[in-house]
């Protein structure tokens, strides 16, 4: 008889790193997921910060090394226990994938599985970086190759073709330089480095190919990254490279050639959701007249968090929704929410000059546990109720303090970020031209000695 199966493997490109470069279906794969099994190629946050809740393995971490049998096995047990998989492999899952072997394996064990294709890192970074793969003048062909053969020597077989990617050559770029040249490339043809492409701390390295290995062990450049050789490489040098220091860039991509540098990150904050049983007895008995978010990501918590208790935006029916900008009405709008109120002016400032708040009336303030509290009191103030609910906090990034890409502007969305810039790179940091989202970030960098630019994102109203 055969073995009732019914959980299955999804093999998922999950792109390069950027979570909102996953394809959609490859998002609806991973919600029907109750285990995640994560590339290292992919940053360990990836499949939580696309709403996953399954149970997750990041494949990066050092303490849990698998080989590709371990991981095979792994998944063809979690399916015969009835689980959903999905598989998330950096890029696409057939580019230097090794996806066909996973596949077999599933297979020899008559494990069902689909295949969701994914945005390969090699098309990915130059993209990103605004380098064309192709030009109709001077690049009618491109070709992707990797740097290794199989067992770890260095590939001796180039393709022919006017731009060049080669995968995994981190650790063997002076021998592949040195390669390509001997088989007819010119040393001075343009080179580029592409580390980390789409995720924080990305860099990229341009140089003739005779000198790009140096400029990469000078830079100390790491893998995962590629090396872009031929017509891709061109500096096209038209646009401004903006060093983007917030939490999230989405609105900021139109104002340059844009680099995720963040100078603080989001941990969940305990205390928080402490106050969340009262909260949902609050929305349940319909107790707030206005409810306020003040950021994205307490926007995306709170909805993720209310769910839990079986509560969704039906339980902001008869209330005010106040959004603090345009991206955390965005956001409320993914949930099903149109803000009634999104003040045009940034800030606490902001909401309590478009707010209508009456005496008696019960408030929720949806804002991180780091804000300062002048909003809650204000609305005290006045004469209302109000409850904050607070379920993460933004903190220094740990990883701030790498050694700075070039770049012609930095940007600064709030005093707290560019305090924690100042406590990493001093005031040498701030060489490049200061721009910042308002007059609250604007003062903090004045404080500094330093003269910041408001300039302000593109959202769409
Ligand atoms: N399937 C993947 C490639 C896996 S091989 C894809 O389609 O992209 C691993 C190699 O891919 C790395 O050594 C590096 O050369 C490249 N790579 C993957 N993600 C990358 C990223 N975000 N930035 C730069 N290179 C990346």
């Amino acid at each position: 008889m055969k073995e009732r199966v019914e959980g299955k493997v999804y093999l998922i490109g999950a792109g390069p790193g950027c979570p909102d470069l996953i394809t959609l279906r490859g998002l609806r794969a991973l919600r029907k997921a109750d285990l995640v099994i994560l590339d290292k190629l992919l940053p360990p946050t990836f499949a939580a910060d696309l709403g996953s809740k399954a149970e997750t393995i990041w494949l990066g971490d050092g303490e849990v090394r698998r080989s590709q049998d371990e991981i095979n096995e792994l998944m063809i047990e979690a399916v015969r226990a009835g689980r959903t998989v999905a598989r998330l492999k950096g890029g696409d899952p057939f580019v230097f994938g090794r996806g066909g072997e996973a596949l077999d394996a599933l297979d020899a064990a008559g494990i069902p599985w689909e295949a969701v294709p994914g945005l390969s890192s090699g098309i990915a970074a130059p993209s990103n970086a605004a380098f064309p793969l192709t030009d109709r003048a001077r690049a009618r062909s491109f070709a992707a190759v990797t740097a290794r053969r199989i067992g770890g020597g260095v590939n001796d077989r180039f393709p022919s073709a006017d731009s060049l990617v080669v995968f995994m050559g981190v650790e063997a770029l002076g021998d592949v330089a040195r390669r390509l040249i001997d088989s007819g490339w010119p040393s001075d043809t343009p080179a580029a480095i592409v580390e980390r492409a789409t995720q924080p701390w990305e860099r990229r390295i341009s140089g003739p190919l005779g000198k790009i290995a140096h400029l990469a062990r000078q830079g100390n450049v790491e893998s995962p990254a590629l090396l872009l050789v031929g017509a891709v490489a061109r500096d096209t040098g038209t646009r401004r490279t903006l060093l983007y220091t917030g939490l999230d860039p989405t609105n900021f991509r139109t104002l340059g050639n844009l680099i995720h540098w963040p100078a603080l990150h989001v941990v969940p904050d305990r205390a928080g959701y402490e106050a969340l049983p009262e909260v949902v007895a609050g929305l349940r008995s319909a107790r707030f007249s206005v409810v306020i978010f003040t950021s994205r990501i307490g926007a995306r918590s709170f909805f993720r968090e209310i769910e839990e208790y079986q509560l969704d935006a039906r339980s902001l029916g008869g209330t005010t929704v106040v959004a603090a900008g345009g991206g955390t009405a965005q956001v409320l709008r993914e949930f099903g929410i149109l803000a009634d109120v999104v003040p045009g002016e940034p800030g606490s400032q902001g909401i309590l000059r478009s707010t209508h708040i009456r005496k008696d009336d019960e408030l929720l303030v949806v804002q991180g546990t780091h804000a300062p509290g002048g909003l809650c009191e204000e609305i005290a103030r006045r004469g209302a109720a109000v409850v904050r609910l607070g379920l993460h906090r933004v903190e220094p990034n740990p990883d701030l303090g790498r050694p700075l890409p070039d770049h012609d502007v930095i940007y600064f969305t709030s005093p707290s970020g560019v305090r924690a810039w100042h406590a990493a790179y001093g005031d040498a940091g701030f060489g490049a031209e200061p721009w910042c989202i308002g007059d609250v970030t604007r003062q903090q960098l004045s404080e500094f000695g330093i003269d910041a630019k408001v300039v302000s994102p593109h959202v769409p109203d």
